[in-house]
């Protein structure tokens, strides 16, 4: 019998979470762990490796960021006359729920307001998150997963190995600055695991331009900066790979500040 290969979306409920900066963990020279507590947690909802929620920052020199306003349909703009609230989409790294713990993952990139807090973040500040809004459940019974990425979508990438099954087969890129960034990843799965350097003039869509996707069912998952993914978009659509089974999103575009919005997704 063929396993089921629908991905199915499942929504959750969307509520705001004031919380709490319990311990700060430097992964790297360029990406900063912040485990985040607090009873708010209660009922928070994670279901796939790259469920991401919105955080909340504090204007500098405020200790306490804007939450957000919400409608019917999530998200809406504040009253006129009141503060902005300031966010930016981060990967859920870890929840442990018997702790009221989250572990976020922030690349330290030296610019925005997301970016600027992870460096200089440390224990009983305090942030707001607002989801995940859905996760997107893919089933783990393909023949073999393309996973991709750069430092901001290594936290999802990571997760995604942690969860395959011992029979599936990865193939796994990462793009980072350099071997200093590399992080260690673990996986029950058969993966063939490359770390990309920008040192050495490695990208993403260098390499993945240049993959032939092996025989069998697949899942192509790839994230990172938006410019650099349009090349493996191209690319994967070219080798006729089902549109279904292909999830290619841009985490950050090269030069544009607070991308809401990000391609090829439809959960935010
Ligand atoms: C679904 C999703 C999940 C994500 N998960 C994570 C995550 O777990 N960890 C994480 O670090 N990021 C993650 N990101 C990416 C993050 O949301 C963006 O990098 C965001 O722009 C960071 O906000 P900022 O305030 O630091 O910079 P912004 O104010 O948005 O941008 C300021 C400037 O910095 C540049 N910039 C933004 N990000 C980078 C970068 N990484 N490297 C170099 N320049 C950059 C912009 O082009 C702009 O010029 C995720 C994005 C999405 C859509």
């Amino acid at each position: 019998m063929t396993p089921a290969r629908d991905v199915e979306l499942v929504w959750h409920d969307l509520t705001p979470r004031l919380l709490e900066v319990r311990r700060v963990h430097r992964l790297s020279p360029g990406m900063v762990r912040v485990t985040f507590g607090g009873e708010q947690l209660d009922g928070f909802c994670h279901a796939a490796p790259d469920d991401h929620v919105k955080v909340f920052f504090p204007e500098p020199g405020a200790e306490l960021p804007v939450m957000p306003t919400l409608g019917e349909d999530g998200l809406e703009p504040p009253p006129p006359g009141s503060p902005l609230p300031v966010y930016r989409d981060y990967t859920v790294r870890f929840l442990r729920p018997e702790r009221r713990e989250l572990d976020i993952d922030f690349a330290l990139h030296g610019h925005g307001p997301g970016g600027s807090w992870a460096a200089q973040a440390r224990p009983g500040q305090r942030l707001g998150i607002l989801g995940p809004r859905g996760s997107n459940l893919v089933p783990l019974t393909f023949d073999w997963y393309v996973l991709g990425a750069d430092e901001t979508a290594l936290p999802a990438l990571a997760a995604w190995l942690e969860r395959l099954p011992e029979d599936a087969r990865a193939i796994a890129r990462i793009e980072v600055a350099n071997a200093a960034e590399e992080q260690p990843l673990t996986t029950r799965a058969d993966a063939d695991v490359r770390w990309l350097h920008r040192e050495r003039g490695e990208t993403l869509a260098a390499e993945l331009t240049g993959l032939t996707l092996p025989a069998g069912d697949g899942y192509v998952w790839v994230a990172g900066e938006a410019g650099g993914l349009k090349p493996i978009r191209r690319h994967v659509r070219s080798l006729g790979h089902h549109k279904a089974w292909t999830e290619i999103d841009g985490y950050w575009k090269c030069g544009v500040v607070n991308l809401d919005h990000h391609e090829g997704d439809d959960r935010e």
